[in-house]
């Protein structure tokens, strides 16, 4: 077993403190990666306060994480000590279902693995994340990281930048496409930076008119504050796409409105209560609402070699890991841009 460093919750109120714990020695087709970033998503959020109704404590979150390979099993081929590597939302999955083979692992009939707050496949271990100095990951769930960018903006494209890009691309997002970003947050900002790579119009939704500089620095065309009403009159039935990152409890059917005649308003933001749908809103332009989880290994791949052609990272703030109870304080606040990033070498 390896002795591993890492920071915990151990209920759904106080601060993570200092956790220690033993990660598995790495079987034949497992890596061992020294983490040297990992981001702050609103998900482990969430988890931590078990806003969720499923966490099991102590919880040690993170699922955004960029290292470097330091030992590999002898059955390993695709990576060697010393290469970079990444590590996203989940680390296996039953690897025989239709959605499996299909590169959609995030979608295993038989529920996917987390990379934290899990049981593992043998039921008996439950997983702990990237905010910890190391993990052992099977091969086939660890991604190749490129060289040319800069890895502290790399460690959210692992849940932040694949969330947003994978919706985008399932809708075929590019040139002539009216795509709108609900919520300028770690997944919105990616959300952006995407959709105008991609080649697309892109609006900003926002529930804080402060945003509106960085909207347009990152690349939105237009940029919208939510509670002006005669703004979002003059878009009314105007979007194709909307990609609604809204992490709270929200109305719905405000953004609904703004579709165009078949348009889709894919969610990837979680807030934890139900929320009503009008369904005239849908009916009506023949509206659809979908949701969206990540995205599969094949795919997250993909993004991470489109963000080097395009060199295209994640707007990050580095903390050390002692700050990580301000980091959430603020996150719950709004108060990111756009994303926290724990540098892992504070971790002592
Ligand atoms: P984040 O950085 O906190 O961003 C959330 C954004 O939502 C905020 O920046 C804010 O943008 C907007 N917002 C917050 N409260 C609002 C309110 N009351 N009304 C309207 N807008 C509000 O969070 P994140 O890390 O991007 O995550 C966003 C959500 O996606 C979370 O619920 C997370 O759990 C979920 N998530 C889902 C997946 C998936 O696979 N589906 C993956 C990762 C995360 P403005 O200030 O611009 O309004
Ligand atoms: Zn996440
Ligand atoms: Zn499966």
């Amino acid at each position: 077993m390896l002795p591993t460093k890492g920071y915990a919750a151990h209920n759904d109120h106080d601060p993570l403190v200092p956790f220690n714990f033993s990660r598995r020695d790495p079987g034949p087709h497992d890596v061992l990666i020294e983490i040297l970033y990992c981001g702050v998503c609103h998900s482990d959020l969430h988890q931590v306060r078990n806003e969720w109704h499923e966490t099991i404590y102590p919880i040690v979150p993170g699922h955004e994480i960029v290292g470097r390979v330091v030992r590999t099993g002898n059955a390993v081929t695709r990576f060697k000590p010393g290469d970079l590597a990444g590590v996203g939302v989940f680390i296996d999955s039953c690897r025989t279902c239709d959605n499996c083979k299909n590169g959609l692992e995030q979608y295993c009939e038989q529920g996917m693995i987390a990379t934290y707050n899990s049981w593992e496949k043998d039921g008996k271990h439950y997983t702990y994340g990237g905010y910890s100095n190391q993990i052992v990951v099977d091969e086939h769930y660890t991604l190749h990281v490129p060289a040319s960018l800069d890895l502290r903006g790399v460690a959210p494209l692992l849940c932040a930048g694949i969330t947003t890009y994978s919706p985008l691309r399932y809708l075929e997002v590019g040139k002539g496409t009216r795509v709108a970003i609900a919520g300028l947050g770690g997944l919105g900002h990616m959300g952006v930076k995407w959709a105008a790579a991609m080649g697309a119009e892109v609006t900003l939704l926002s529930s804080s008119p402060s945003k509106k500089a960085d909207a347009h620095r990152l690349g939105a065309h237009e940029f919208i504050w939510v509670n002006d009403e005669e703004a979002l009159k003059k878009r009314k039935a105007y979007f194709d796409v909307i990609l609604n990152t809204i992490s709270a409890p929200h109305d719905y059917n405000r953004y609904l409105q703004l579709l165009r005649l078949n348009g889709t308003m894919a969610v990837v933001g979680l807030p934890p209560a139900p929320q009503q749908i009008q369904v005239f809103h849908l009916t009506n332009f023949r509206r659809s609402i979908m949701g969206s989880m990540i995205g599969g290994i094949r795919e997250t791949q993909e993004m991470l070699d489109f963000a080097a052609q395009h060199q295209i990272t994640s707007d990050v703030e580095v903390i050390a890991m002692q700050d990580i109870n301000t980091a959430f304080d603020r996150l719950a606040k709004n108060d990111v841009k756009y994303r926290f990033v724990i540098d892992m070498s504070t971790l002592q």
